[in-house]
């Protein structure tokens, strides 16, 4: 390509503005000092306004690499694609990865500011530096021109198709690689539009290896494909190739932790770096989440049909993020669960992460029941304070009604959340604070007045006869003494149940089953209900003993 047009196109590119050259853009990102073995990762999501799951599992894995080494873990802001930005969702990357206690060392921070001296941390702010190595490359022979227009580009796919090749912007097909100098000055004199593109000196029939950190030791073809760099539009923003080597360059990663879609595009990212002439990276692909479809196959966490995919999920449930935390790394190193039943009050940043260890697990399955598991046993370890205080954020913003009803007597509302809290066997009810109102409603007297009755109860009203269920509760009252110790209360209880004609020994109910109208588990099961409108809670006589004498013989008669 003639000096000529090479000039005519910096300029189109620059918009007339002057470009740095490369030793002035590396002089302001000097080596950084770091211990030896110090990993500098980046975490680097696009702000589409919506943060995957399999995002965080990847930012933890940063954040756990760069800690363990002293190193440094940066959030860089991927927004070239403006087309698909949505307005505050940086900010709300910054949020939801504070929240997880993954808030970066350099780059956008929950409060707004910014961290680092390597930035900017936002590609779109980076414009000129990702032009300055695009013209090297123009420079070097090994970026061109395309003005091949849309149409064009997928005539040739169709072409590709029907002659079943593999389709792409490669050798022959590559339509403005070897155009001559007039045709392009004729293009340019047209005005018409034009991307940069690679020049890839690779060929599909050579196989070339690296070595993946998660992935293992990779065979490969080679990138052979002369893709974009710069896009075709007035913002003159890179491709994400091109802005991930340039970024990753110049802010020093020495490893890349990135999600496995981005597997095949790894040849040519190592082709585009030695273009450039700098070091090639270290790469870790991160392996996507599965988990058990309604349908019951295994598949891939969708965004469309699994709303767990969305981090916002979590938020909303309400989930104490640190068991999420801890159960995604459960998920990434086998090792952890046996470590973390050893050190359950530990910072989870004490574990000492490995990516060897999670090339064994393949693609690890998200399971639903365990992550619940992990929250209550969290739940359950936390102190009593600190319960009350999530469980009565949680009601203020959400449910006003049971809040206002907890804080009318606060004395009271200690004693309910007290419940079966702390000792050997502590409950293990809770595994989100959005369950509050299931797990603690039914002390507060609004929900019998609201014509509403809760689902056990209107299940259970079906079942069981009204009138038996009066004669149960009357039967109850008959030996009901509030200020009875425990087992007074259970001998009373018996009583009662045997008066009503309930059996008191399984073994008899067995054995005459028409005798009994059923045992006496049956005959708690009808009174729990009618005093909570549940089927499953804590231990009756406990919740007797705070409901107060008043409220249980409203309930009950
Ligand atoms: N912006 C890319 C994405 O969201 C990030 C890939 C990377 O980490 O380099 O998939």
């Amino acid at each position: 390509m003639s000096e000529e047009t090479k000039q005519r196109i910096i300029e189109l590119l620059s918009g007339g503005a002057e470009v740095s050259t490369r030793s002035a853009v590396e002089y302001r990102y000097p080596a950084r000092e770091l211990p030896e073995g110090a990993e500098v990762t980046r975490f680097c999501p696009s702000p589409t306004g919506f943060v995957h799951i399999g995002a965080i599992f990847t930012a933890m894995i940063c954040k756990r690499l760069a800690g363990q080494t002293n190193g440094v873990y940066i959030l860089r802001i991927e927004d070239t694609d403006k087309k698909r930005e949505v307005e505050g969702a940086r900010e709300l990357i910054a949020e939801q990865l504070a929240a997880f206690n993954l808030q970066a060392d350099e780059g956008l921070q929950a409060d707004g500011t910014i961290s680092g001296e390597y930035g900017p941390y936002v590609q779109s702010d980076r414009r000129d530096i990702y032009l300055t190595y695009a013209i090297d490359l123009l420079e070097r022979g090994r970026a061109y021109p395309c003005f091949a227009s849309m149409e064009e580009l997928q005539e040739a796919v169709k072409d590709q198709q029907a002659k079943k090749l593999r389709p792409g912007y490669y050798g022959e097909w590559a339509l403005w690689r070897d155009r001559t100098d007039e045709e392009v000055l004729q293009a340019l004199d047209a005005g018409k539009k034009f991307v940069l593109r690679f020049r890839s000196e690779g060929s599909h029939q050579k196989r070339m290896q690296f070595d993946d950190a998660i992935k293992g030791q990779m065979e490969v073809p080679e990138n052979d494909l002369d893709v974009p760099l710069i896009k075709s539009d007035e913002s003159r923003l890179p491709t994400y190739h091109l802005a991930h080597v340039v970024d990753d360059f110049l802010m020093g990663a020495t490893i890349i932790t990135r999600g496995e879609e981005w597997l095949p595009s790894t040849p040519l990212h190592i082709e585009l770096a030695q273009a450039l002439g700098i070091k090639t990276f270290k790469y870790a692909h991160t392996p996507v989440i599965s988990i058990v479809g309604a349908e019951g196959g295994k598949r891939k966490l969708s965004k469309r049909k699994d709303p767990e995919a969305d981090v916002a999920y979590w938020h909303k449930a309400a989930y104490p993020l640190k068991a999420v935390k801890a159960y995604l790394l459960g998920l990434a190193n086998s090792n952890f669960e046996d470590w973390y039943k050893e050190n359950p009050d530990a910072d989870l940043d004490e574990f000492e992460f490995s990516l060897d260890k999670l090339k064994t697990s393949r693609s690890p399955l998200l399971d639903m029941k365990k992550v619940e598991d992990y929250a209550k046993d969290e739940i359950a370890r936390m102190s009593q304070e600190h319960f009350n205080k999530e469980i009565l954020a949680w009601c203020e913003l959400h449910d006003k009604t049971l809040f206002d009803e907890m804080m009318a007597d606060p004395e009271y509302t200690k004693a309910v959340l007290a419940i079966e809290r702390g000792g050997d066997k502590p409950r293990k009810d809770v595994a989100k604070w959005s369950d509050a109102p299931e797990q603690f409603r039914y002390y507060y007297d609004f929900i019998f007045d609201s014509s509403v009755m809760p689902k056990a109860q209107c299940d259970f009203v079906e079942e069981v006869d009204l009138n038996e269920q009066s004669d149960v509760c009357e039967a109850f009252m008959k030996n009901y003494d509030h200020s009875a110790d425990k087992d007074t209360w259970f001998e009373n209880m018996k009583k009662s149940a045997e008066s009503a004609g309930y059996a008191l020994d399984r073994k008899e109910l067995k054995e005459n089953p028409d005798k009994f109208k059923g045992g006496l588990a049956d005959f708690a099961k009808i009174i729990r209900v009618k005093l909570t409108g549940k089927t499953r809670t804590p231990d009756l006589y406990t919740i007797m003993q705070i409901l107060g004498e008043v409220r249980v013989k409203n309930r009950l008669s």
